[in-house]
């Protein structure tokens, strides 16, 4: 299951992360920090920028992660969401607000 939600991750990062251009791009920044043209203040400044937009873009990514194995609702048999209620976190139903299927999570009734 973790596996499949690292991939799922893998697939949503931009394809920048992975391209080797990207890399040939920083090296080639690193020649023009050797040759003076480029400052490494200026070099780290475009990076901390790059990667906070990155950050940016991949907080606002809705990931398909694989729900966490839940159980199935007890009254249509649809996969259930986490939630949180009041009371705590429960799973309800993916077809809420259409039906109100709910299953406490177990974790938490230990509690009482
Ligand atoms: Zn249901």
């Amino acid at each position: 299951m973790a596996s499949a939600a690292a991939h799922t991750l893998i697939e949503a990062v931009p394809a920048a992360v992975a391209d080797p251009g990207m890399t040939a791009i920083w090296e080639q920044a690193l020649d023009e920090i050797e040759a003076g043209r480029l400052t490494l203040d200026a070099f780290v400044a475009k990076q901390v920028n790059w990667i906070a937009q990155l950050v940016e873009h991949c907080g606002a990514l809705t990931l398909a992660v694989p729900v966490e194995a839940g159980p199935t609702c007890p009254i249509c048999n649809a996969s259930m969401r986490r939630r949180k209620g009041k009371s705590g976190p429960f799973w309800s139903c993916s077809h809420y607000p259409d039906c109100k299927g709910t299953v406490p999570i177990r974790k938490d009734t230990r509690r009482s």
